[in-house]
């Protein structure tokens, strides 16, 4: 019999409509018994004349985990595809009441200890409404600090509003924040159920005060100077692409370079502005973007190459005989599903995967 603690709803959803539950192929399974005493929902049982572990109440698992998958040495457990977990976390009404409940824990879970650190007052200077759901926000430190120099470009922010009390979210940086202007830009795009980036679109206003958090993340330029380098974005991971790409041009003008830069709908291309630039000094800058909706008024801007559908169809029919695979080092930045496809198509074109340099922060 299932254990009726654990069969209380996820996250408002009932625990018996989710199909989250560990599966053992008995043809693999060594009998180590990992599993059954690792488990401390008692999901599992022995079975001692075969010598097997039985998952005997699979909707005590708790949904998400893999730890007993993790912990065999065998490799005998299989799990659902994690995107099962994904697309029931983009249901607005779980990752409210995974908030809520986060914010109902505070006390428990925050240590005052570290409230401070790492942590600084920027001033919202612009707020540039780029698009019907997108924002370009230029943040600006409340008093001098050294904050921006620590920016490498490709990392990511944690922003909060300091007298909400409501989870931060986290934000690539595009621009090179050290550079003479001093500002932290950030490209917010408006997803449904969003609440912090709801609040950033309709009540954030210019000079309001936001704590930022960062840098963090591990992803940046790191290529050789004589590689060619191959960019692909996906709707705001165009933002760590972006301040790369100027940290490049800056040092190396005539860098060989080609950009992908994929989104939903031609309205969210909010950041061609920097492209026409790079094409204008960059005679070896080339560039594909892509949307699925095309608006009646976009016109890609001269010596871009326009695809209507997905980045990912663009690259599977790209021709890349012209490229060297060999010299050419990938970046590539957006949500995980779409970077697993474009990661795929890559490598069966030939791609090394050790040439590929991934935001991680996509991959959450
Ligand atoms: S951990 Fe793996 S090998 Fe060990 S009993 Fe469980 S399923 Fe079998
Ligand atoms: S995934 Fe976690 S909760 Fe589920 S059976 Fe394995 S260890 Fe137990």
């Amino acid at each position: 019999m299932p254990d009726p603690k654990y069969l209380k709803p996820w996250h408002g959803l009932p625990r018996d409509k989710i199909h989250w539950n560990p599966t053992v192929d008995e043809n693999v399974c060594i009998g180590c018994g990992t599993c059954v005493t690792g488990c401390s929902r008692l999901v599992y049982r022995f079975d001692f004349e075969k010598n097997k572990s039985v998952v005997y109440d699979p909707l005590n698992c708790l949904v998400g985990c893999t730890t007993c998958a993790n912990i065999c040495p065998a490799n005998a457990i299989s799990f659902p595809s994690l995107e099962t977990v994904d697309s029931l976390i983009a249901q607005a009404t779980v990752h409210h009441a995974i908030e809520d409940d986060l914010i109902g824990r505070k006390a428990e879970l925050f240590n005052p200890a570290e409230e401070h650190q790492n942590k600084h007052k920027f001033i919202v200077d612009k707020k540039i409404q780029a698009g019907p759901k997108n924002l370009l926000v230029y943040l600006k430190p409340e008093s001098a600090n050294d904050k921006l120099k620590e920016f490498v470009p490709g990392q990511y922010a944690n922003v909060c509003s300091p007298d909400k009390n409501w989870l931060c979210r986290s934000y690539s940086v595009c621009n090179i924040p050290d550079k003479e202007e001093s500002y932290v830009q950030l490209y917010v795009r408006l997803e449904d159920g969003g609440r912090f980036t709801g609040w950033m679109f309709s009540e954030m206003k210019e000079g309001d005060v936001l704590n930022l958090k960062g840098p963090f993340g591990a992803f940046r330029y790191q290529s050789a100077e004589d590689k060619s380098l191959l960019f692909i974005a996906r709707g705001a991971g165009f933002a760590p692409i972006k301040s790369i790409i100027e940290q490049i041009l800056e040092a190396d003008p005539q860098r060989n370079i080609t950009l992908y830069w994929g989104v939903t709908d031609t309205d969210d291309f909010c950041l061609l502005k920097p492209i026409k630039e790079w094409l204008s000094i960059d005679t070896n800058f080339h560039c594909v973007l892509t949307a699925r909706v095309v608006s009646s008024d976009f016109a890609p801007p001269v010596g871009v190459v326009f695809h209507q559908g997905t980045v990912y169809n663009a690259l599977a029919n790209s021709y890349f005989e012209d490229f060297d695979l060999v010299n050419m080092d990938a970046y590539l930045a957006g949500p995980s599903k779409t970077i697993k496809e474009v990661i795929n198509v890559l490598i069966i074109k030939g791609f090394p995967k050790d040439r590929i340099f991934v935001d991680s922060f996509g991959l959450k």
